[in-house]
């Protein structure tokens, strides 16, 4: 299955998005979009795309504000903003607040679509996987030859992408559908079997916990999904 990298769209301006999710739809992407503050921040936050084009002046949260609270929920989320202002300040205060990007507007759709190719393509890069995972156990998993290092304990390649996408997260606590949709590439709008991410976890906590049944790595959390606790960086 080919996955097509996924896009959200916040902009107010109905010319400016609709043009916007034509032209990303065409290049083959798949495209949501929002046209507020609120909803831009709650589908921002939810971890379903690979890059998140964002508007700056928005009706309700700001596009700095979002940008700020996408980062501090995840360091790798790809976010371009996209803005009528063009003063130095602006540009310096969406890259303080961690934009990959800064398009400033009226922009050339060519150019917006290079940028955008570009900064997933450097996204790619950013998630160059650790070689190593040092749980809050004391287990270091070794993500290359798929084992628990020190002992013959081994994984399938899947089970160490979910630990390793878990790692990224920083241990915010990730939804089934958010697994389902990252790891294993379903499109975010498929009717998706999420037991199947239970049963990974199960057996991840099989390979990697003390006692199965009371879980101190990989944490279930009611009503938002996993988390995985690890050593201090
Ligand atoms: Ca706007």
């Amino acid at each position: 299955m080919i996955e097509k990298a996924r896009i959200l769209i916040v902009e107010d301006e109905v010319a400016i998005r609709t043009g916007l999710v034509d032209v990303f739809v065409f290049h083959g992407y798949e495209v949501d979009y929002a046209d507020h503050g609120e909803e831009g921040l709650r589908k921002a936050l939810s971890g379903l795309y690979d890059l998140i084009l964002l508007d700056v002046m928005l009706p309700g949260i700001n596009g700095f504000e979002i940008c700020n609270q996408i980062r501090q929920q995840d360091r790798q989320q790809a976010v371009i903003m996209l803005t009528a202002r063009t003063s130095d300040e602006d540009i310096v205060e969406g890259l303080t607040l961690g934009a990959d990007d800064y398009v400033a507007k009226p922009f050339s759709v060519t150019q917006l679509v290079l940028r955008v190719q570009a900064v997933l393509r450097r996204s790619g890069i950013g998630e160059r996987q650790q070689r190593q995972i040092s749980l809050i156990n004391g287990a270091v998993i070794d993500t290359e030859n798929l084992c628990i290092e020190g002992t013959d304990g081994l994984f399938t390649r899947r089970e160490i992408d979910v630990l390793q996408y878990l790692n990224r997260q920083s241990g915010r606590p990730v939804s089934r559908e958010e697994l389902l949709t990252k790891v294993w590439g379903y499109a975010s709008d498929m009717d998706i079997e999420t037991r199947t991410v239970d049963i990974h976890i199960a057996k991840l906590r099989r390979k990697i916990e003390v006692d199965p049944a009371d879980p101190q790595v990989i944490l279930t959390v009611r009503g938002a999904g996993y988390r995985l606790l690890v050593e201090d960086p």
